[in-house]
């Protein structure tokens, strides 16, 4: 018969003085635009951003990633970070004194800067304010879990608001490596081709028109004659029109403020 480990299930203590957070910080890259996340899950991250060339860039220090874990500024013995609503209700909120004191915390170490909360009832993201962010020194994310944060934390801090879309996700995690997969790859340098970013859907108010890559027929479709003559002056034409047909069908709302 199999024996057990001896050791299964025995707990290993260490001495520490230092809070989780203090430990887990990297060292910061002076000049380096710098996103500091605040969640319950840091092992979310860097998740998809540490692949491809957004995870190179990473890698290479062409920007930063600092992951928070709320827990370790909770309260008491449980590291509590959430209670029951004001007023009653399903769910949990998170605690404005847990929040605030990382909020506080990260703010002391990196100077002022954009904080956003992930939220469905915020702003969706645009291209144009992912241009901004990227602009500024970096930002703070907080990842919201349970019905979300005591709007206290929103209104003493200025936080602004986003969502990635009408739809209600179970944590801002997703939410927040979408924003800076956005963002990041704006950061000149981070992509191979910085052209990449002018002449791509959204970044001159249209949709962008169709590709083709060989082979030049596939399943007895041709690729446009036009992409194929060489005449620089007509395939940017051409592009253009598609654009412009492709967004008005499938994008009214942009058709018009382009348009206006
Ligand atoms: N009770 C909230 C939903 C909480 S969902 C409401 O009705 O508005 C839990 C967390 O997931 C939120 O705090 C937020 O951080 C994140 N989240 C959910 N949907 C999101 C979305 N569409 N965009 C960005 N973050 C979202």
């Amino acid at each position: 018969m199999r024996r057990t480990n001896p050791s299964h299930g025995r707990k290993s203590i260490h001495a520490n003085l230092k809070p989780r957070a203090l430990l887990e910080e990297a060292p910061d890259l002076i000049g380096v635009w710098r996103a500091d996340i605040i969640t319950l899950f840091p092992d979310a991250f860097p998740g998809v951003l540490g692949t491809s060339l957004i995870g190179k860039a990473l890698k290479e220090g062409k920007w930063q990633l600092h992951t928070h874990d709320l827990r370790s500024y909770g309260d008491g013995k449980h590291k509590n970070v959430d209670d029951t609503p004001a007023g009653g209700g399903a769910g949990m909120i998170m605690r404005p004194d847990v929040l605030g004191n990382a909020l506080s915390d990260i703010l002391k170490r990196r100077g002022p800067c954009p904080i956003i909360y992930m939220s469905p009832r915020g702003k969706p993201l645009l291209q144009a304010r992912a241009k901004q962010i990227v602009s500024s020194s970096g930002v703070i994310i907080l990842c919201g879990r349970f019905e979300g944060i005591d709007q206290r934390v929103i209104d003493h801090f200025q936080i602004e608001e986003m969502s990635i879309g009408d739809y209600v996700l179970s944590g801002g995690e997703l939410a927040a490596q979408v924003i800076l997969d956005a963002t990041v790859r704006l950061i000149p340098g981070v992509l191979g081709n910085d052209d990449s970013t002018k002449d791509e859907s959204f970044s001159n108010g249209l949709l962008e028109y169709p590709q083709y890559t060989r082979p030049s027929v596939w399943e007895g479709q041709e690729i446009p004659k036009v992409l194929m003559s060489g005449d620089h002056t007509k395939v940017a034409n051409w592009r253009k029109t598609e654009s412009e047909m492709l967004t008005k069908k499938i994008r009214p709302d942009l058709w018009g403020k382009y348009k206006s």
